[in-house]
């Protein structure tokens, strides 16, 4: 049965986002921010499963501009893709930490390059205040930003104890102004959080599918090293979600969103050395011909 059927794929959106394109690839950038979480400013330590090392290829590149970044990746993106629409992809930390003059200039070369078609930029809830808005607002009559804001889950017990820095109703605001600027939105969610249920899931499908989403990524929780979680993992504190519980709260999840909200991701992306567990959790093709599965059998 076709994915079609079930979801929207990410590949669909980005089509309709950048009609002008067969494909768009993404080029991960740094722009050199911390995060409030980590300096102290909003939280000590950051949240309790982050190690940026771990999902971000450009986590170390703070200290080398935006420009020589684009101009050493996207090279090698053009090798294997040279027709591609290019979605300048501004990853690790919060890419909204700076004053607005200064992210003025960190966005300007992806803006400015005539090979990047478009841009994202992932962030926190708590960090799009009215005028980085009203800056994104302006650089999205450029060419399209696609604002990342982090939800995580929409148990705000959790939040606290995994040490986010922000509540729910938080995320509801941010992204209520960021559609409000003109911008689309799109959000990452962890399944399996310690002390969470499937009523948990299905709430943060709810709170992802009421603020209008127009993509999600779904993460099963996984274990990263240099993390507060792997101690407690260590520790056995809590225990992680099975493969085919994980597709169960994913396809459950895609039922509560539906086609409205564009799926992007299915699983994580650690990098293997810092990867401690699940071991399934790298397998995307086998979560999604699960989760399909489960959908094509649930109609
Ligand atoms: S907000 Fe993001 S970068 Fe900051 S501590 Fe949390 S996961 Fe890490």
């Amino acid at each position: 049965m076709s994915a079609q059927k079930f979801y929207t794929t990410y590949k669909e959106f980005l089509a309709k986002v950048f009609p002008d394109f067969k494909r768009v690839r993404k080029l991960p950038l740094s722009g050199g921010m911390s995060c409030p979480n980590l300096d102290g400013s909003n939280g000590k330590g950051g949240c309790s499963y982050c190690n940026n090392k771990s999902f971000s290829p450009v986590w170390d590149k703070a200290s080398v501009s935006v420009q020589e970044q684009i101009a050493e990746f996207l090279p090698r993106i053009r090798r294997k893709y040279k027709d591609a629409g290019i979605l300048a992809y501004f990853q690790p930390y919060t890419n909204t930490y700076a004053p607005v003059e200064r992210l003025r200039e960190i966005y300007e070369p992806a803006f400015a390059s005539n090979e990047i078609a478009g841009v994202a930029i992932g962030t926190r809830p708590d960090c799009v205040p009215d005028d980085v808005l009203e800056l994104l607002a302006y650089e999205n009559s450029r060419k399209p930003v696609i604002l990342e804001l982090g939800l995580q889950t929409a148990n705000e017990e959790t939040l606290k104890v995994i040490g986010r820095g922000h509540s729910v109703s938080d995320f509801c605001e941010a992204s209520s102004r960021a559609h409000a600027a003109g911008l689309l939105v799109s959000s990452h969610v962890i399944l399996g959080l310690p002390g969470e249920n499937f009523r948990d899931f299905e709430r943060t499908a709810e709170v992802i599918r009421e603020t209008k989403m127009s993509a999600v990524k779904i993460h099963p929780l996984h274990i990263v090293r240099g993390t507060r979680l792997a101690e407690s993992f260590a520790r056995k504190e809590f225990e992680l979600l099975s493969f085919d519980d994980y597709c169960k709260a994913v396809a459950r999840f895609i039922q509560i969103v539906g086609k409205d909200v564009a799926i992007e991701r299915f699983s994580g992306e650690a990098q293997n050395e810092t990867l401690i567990a699940p071991d399934w959790c790298g397998d995307r093709n086998q979560i999604v011909s699960k989760v399909e599965e489960i959908l094509s059998t649930s109609l």
